[in-house]
C-alpha cells in the first residue's frame, strides 16, 4: 500500500464527494472506508447504498467479507462502517469495532495501493479520531470552504491532529464562491503550517452525477471538473510534504478570519 489517507472536515462541506470522485480517478486498486454514520461515501462509486457493517453485524454476526465489502467503479472496493441507531450508542465505538472486523475478515489482505478514510469532523472527540489514533491512516487532508464555520472546524480538526502528533498533507478547498475564498484558505493553511493541496470549483456535474448515483468522472469524464479531480488524486499521490500542524487558538483564528472579510 503507497497510502492511506484520511479525509476530514465540516458535516456537508463536501468530504464524501471528493473522496468517491478521487478514488474514481485513481486507476490503481484503491479501498474505500466510509466512517461518517452518514454512510453514503461510497454510494456513487457501487451505484446504490450498500449495507452498512454495523447493521450487517447486528443482523448477522456471524458475516464474511462478501456482506460488507463491495467492488465499486474503476479498480475500487467499498465498505462503510455505518453508525449506531440514532440516539442509542457511541459512534465512534461503532467505527472501532467497524474496523476491527475488517482487520478480522482480511479486508485490507488484498493490499491495495491507496486506502482512504472518509471521516467526519465537526466533533474530534477520541471516537471520530479512530483512524488516525489507531494508525489506521498516516496522513490527513481536511476539506474546507472559505466560510467561518468550515474553517472554524477545520482548525479544530488541525488541533485534534496535532495532539495526536498526525500529519496533515493539505487543505482541500472545496469552493461554495464565497468572496476572496481561495485567499482566505490560503492564508488559513499558512497559518496552521500547512498547504493548498487542491482547489475544486462548485460544480453542477456533482449534482447530476450523485443524481445517478455515480461519481463526475464516471459520468463526465471528459470534464473540467473531472480533471480537476484527477489532478487532486495525483499531486496527494505524489505529496510528500507532510506535518503536524500548528492550529490557531480562539482569539487568533477570529482575528485572522475578520481580518479576510
Ligand atoms: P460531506 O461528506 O462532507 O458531509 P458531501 O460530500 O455529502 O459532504 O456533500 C454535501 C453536498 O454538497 C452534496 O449534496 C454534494 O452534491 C454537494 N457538493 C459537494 N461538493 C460540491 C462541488 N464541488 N460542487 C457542487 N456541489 C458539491
Ligand atoms: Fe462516541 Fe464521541 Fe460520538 Fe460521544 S461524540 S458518541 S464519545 S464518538
Ligand atoms: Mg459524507
Amino acid at each position: 500500500t503507497l497510502k492511506k489517507i484520511a479525509i476530514y472536515g465540516k458535516g456537508g462541506i463536501g468530504k464524501s464527494t471528493t473522496v468517491s470522485n478521487i478514488a474514481a480517478a485513481y486507476d490503481n486498486s484503491t479501498f474505500v472506508i466510509g466512517c461518517d454514520p452518514k454512510a453514503d461515501t461510497t454510494r456513487t462509486l457501487v451505484g446504490k447504498r450498500i449495507p452498512t457493517i454495523l447493521d450487517t453485524m447486528r443482523d448477522n454476526p456471524g458475516c464474511s467479507k462478501e456482506d460488507i465489502v463491495y467492488d465499486g467503479y474503476n479498480n475500487t472496493i467499498c465498505t462503510e462502517s455505518g453508525g449506531p441507531e440514532p440516539g442509542v450508542g457511541c459512534a465512534g465505538r461503532g467505527v472501532i469495532v467497524a474496523m476491527q472486523l475488517l482487520d478480522k475478515l482480511g479486508a485490507f489482505d488484498s493490499d491495495p495501493d491507496l486506502v482512504i478514510y472518509d471521516v467526519l469532523g465537526d466533533v474530534v472527540c477520541g471516537g471520530f479520531s479512530v483512524p488516525l489514533r489507531e494508525d489506521y491512516a498516516d496522513e490527513v487532508y481536511i476539506v474546507t470552504s472559505g466560510e467561518y464555520m468550515s474553517l472554524y472546524a477545520a482548525n479544530n480538526i488541525a488541533k485534534g491532529i496535532q495532539k495526536l502528533e498526525g500529519k496533515l498533507g493539505g487543505i482541500i478547498c472545496n469552493c461554495r464562491n464565497v468572496e476572496n475564498e481561495e485567499e482566505v484558505v490560503s492564508a488559513f493553511a499558512d497559518k496552521i503550517g500547512s498547504k493548498v493541496i487542491g482547489i475544486i470549483p462548485r460544480s453542477k456535474l456533482v449534482q447530476d452525477s450523485e443524481y445517478k448515483a455515480t461519481t463526475v468522472i464516471e459520468s463526465f469524464p471528459e470534464s473540467q471538473q473531472a480533471e480537476i479531480y484527477h489532478k487532486l488524486i495525483d499531486d496527494i499521490m505524489m505529496n510528500d510534504d507532510i506535518r503536524t500542524p500548528h492550529p490557531m487558538d480562539i482569539d487568533e483564528f477570529e482575528e485572522f478570519f475578520y481580518s479576510y472579510v
